[in-house]
């Protein structure tokens, strides 16, 4: 397969916003995929090389992309910048500069996508002395052959900004069209925009998407899922099952307005547990091997050998899936900590021992997926308790299973809620009985209660360099929420609550623009724009509306609270969430 074929779909998914348009799109290109190709394209797709949760990043920064283009066409470095500084798209630089060398000189090559694919997971290996002079000989090769649109794609996958936007459902949806579009008899009506299909058909058409669904939530692998669908069908789907050791996203909750709103979704009698302040962990067993998985699904089995043994000595299984919450405690005086004392120990990659002393954790399981080989994410949450109650052997201050009452009664859920609080814990959970486990979703199987929002997680999307002692760094920070489709909106700026050094705990000024550097995306004076990766907590005294921001709110005396390194972009407050905010002020 071409890369000429992909670089000419992600042109036309650029084109249009319309969802349907773009499944239809991404579909048709499916369907022509040799199986074999299709991990590497629907990752590409996807804008990306690897899956989201895998911690190898491409790491390429704006200028070694400058030097390749440079490299590639012979134009002189300064002249590509001066080219980028017009447009502020370093793949339409690329586009253009390639266009009028190729006019002059070298005729293109194809690319094929494996070529593609190859040389961009090298550009992420690449480590150690001489690594930059490596990636841009490995980008410039690429852009040697490249056609002017292909160009213009590459560096975008490069520095990670293909903003094409093929979102999770689209893909979904796609691998359904393509392969299983004709046996439905489904038609797209380009000119109508819609899906000429009868109810008795939507819902044989429901039934297939929530297996590609199903499927995907399993194996957090939409390429994988497409290469079952072309060559085992909807049989092939229905058998994937659980792989002990492959991440799989949590299930995810909704907030409650108070606790009769909690009783009305999740049903009478329900089960209340305390929310512990800490990080979620799903801990993985099989035989001798045991993983363990952030909410973001990165793999911190190195940073928690404690949990590891705990997990040895206090779970009677070798096989199971199990979702918890980890919190921290003071060695001294057996209080639990908050969540800013152990976010030191997820991200620590050596000094753990040391770190075990000072921090140590108590792992508090709440839902399993997995036991014995049985999948369970289908079984009521009542019985799936009842099976982790079986294997977990509690040990107090090391491993114990969620504090949970079952009433229907609101008067009790006040009191525990009350307890829950005066213990150090952000608030309680409400959960339904029967209900399945839904990984990834945000359904109101489960909801969370907890005192009004204090505070706001958002993601920084562009800064500004210090003055006077702080010129070395980028000391405000402007920073936005998301909707539901995962655009941004600003909602104001925050320079304080941050220290100037990196200490042991709290962000700092260095720390951050650490963090920022390598996601600089532009740069005018002294602002600078980045990639949304960074999330932070915000503490603020007001919101009030405001035409300044792209979210149409203004945050007053915002104040940094923490880096929320357990967070992804995705995972932020949305637009709702500010409103919310800003109405329940008043
Ligand atoms: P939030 O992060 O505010 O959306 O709240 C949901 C999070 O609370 C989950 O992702 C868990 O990390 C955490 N949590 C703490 N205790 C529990 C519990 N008993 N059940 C489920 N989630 C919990």
């Amino acid at each position: 397969m071409l890369y000429k074929e992909l670089a000419e779909l992600y042109e036309k998914l650029e084109k249009t916003s319309k969802r349907l348009e773009k499944t239809h799109l991404i579909s048709k290109l499916l369907e022509k995929t040799p199986a074999d190709n299709l991990p590497t394209v629907v990752i590409l797709l996807q804008g990306r090389i690897f899956p989201a949760w895998d911690e190898r990043k491409i790491g390429v920064a704006a200028r070694s992309v400058l030097k390749a283009i440079s490299t590639a066409t012979g134009i002189d470095a300064d002249k590509v910048e001066q080219e980028w500084k017009k447009s502020g798209d370093l793949g339409l630089t690329a586009e253009k500069l390639i266009a009028k060398k190729k006019q002059a000189t070298l005729a293109s090559h194809d690319i094929k996508v494996d070529k593609m694919f190859q040389n961009l997971a090298a550009l992420a290996s690449a480590s150690g002395e001489g690594a930059v002079e490596r990636k841009v000989g490995l980008i410039a090769e690429l852009l040697t052959s490249a056609k002017p649109l292909e160009a213009r794609y590459i560096i975008r996958t490069v520095l990670e900004e293909m903003r094409v936007g093929v979102g999770e459902g689209s893909m979904r949806d796609a691998i359904v069209w393509a392969y299983f579009g004709e046996k439905l008899k489904l038609k797209y009506d380009a000119k109508e925009n819609d899906l000429m299909i009868s109810d008795e058909e939507r819902e044989e058409y429901n039934k297939y998407v929530a297996a590609v669904q199903e499927a995907c939530d399993l194996l957090n692998d939409y390429g994988k899922v497409a290469q079952i669908a072309k060559t085992k069908g909807l049989k092939g789907l229905e058998n994937v099952s659980l792989e002990v050791g492959t991440p799989i996203k949590v299930m995810l909750f909704i907030k409650a307005k108070d606790i009769p709103d909690a009783f009305e979704n999740v049903g009478k009698p329900a089960a209340f547990e305390y929310k512990y302040d800490g990080f979620r962990l799903t801990m993985h067993r099989n035989k001798d091997k045991i993983v363990l998985f952030t909410r973001r699904l990165e793999n911190v089995t190195n940073q928690f050998p404690d949990v590891v043994e705990v997990l040895k000595e206090h779970v009677k299984s070798t096989n199971y899936i199990l979702d918890a919450e980890v919190i921290g405690i003071d060695p001294k005086t057996k209080r639990w900590l908050p969540f800013q004392s152990i976010s030191q120990r997820i991200r620590r990659k050596y000094g753990i021992h040391e770190m075990i002393k000072e921090i140590p954790v108590m792992v508090n399981v709440f839902d399993a997926l997995q036991i014995d080989h049985d999948n369970l994410i289908h079984k009521p949450f009542a019985e799936r308790r009842k099976k982790i109650s079986y294997i977990v052997k509690e040990a107090p201050g090391k491993i114990e299973m969620a504090k949970q009452i079952i009433t229907d009664d609101v008067k009790e859920v006040e009191k525990f809620y009350k307890e829950a609080l005066a213990k150090g814990n952000e608030g309680i959970m409400a959960k339904n009985l029967d209900a399945p486990y839904k990984p990834g979703a945000r359904v109101g199987y489960g909801m969370k209660i907890k005192p009004t929002m204090e505070t706001l997680d958002l993601v920084i999307v562009g800064a500004d360099w210090g003055e006077g002692k702080r010129a070395s760094w980028l000391s405000s920070f402007t920073v936005a929420c998301r909707d539901e489709d995962g655009n941004f909106y600003e909602v104001g700026k925050v320079g304080t609550g941050i220290k100037e050094k990196e200490e042991s705990e709290g962000a700092s000024f260095e720390q951050l623009t650490n963090l920022l550097k390598p996601l600089v995306v532009s740069e005018k004076g002294k602002e600078v724009k980045v990639k949304p990766k960074i999330v932070i907590e915000l503490r603020f005294e007001e919101i009030q509306k405001s035409p300044t921001y792209s979210s149409g709110f203004a945050l007053r005396f915002p104040r940094l609270v923490r880096l929320r390194e357990d967070r992804g972009p995705d995972e932020i407050s949305t637009l709702e969430d500010v409103k919310e905010a800003f109405e329940g002020q008043k």
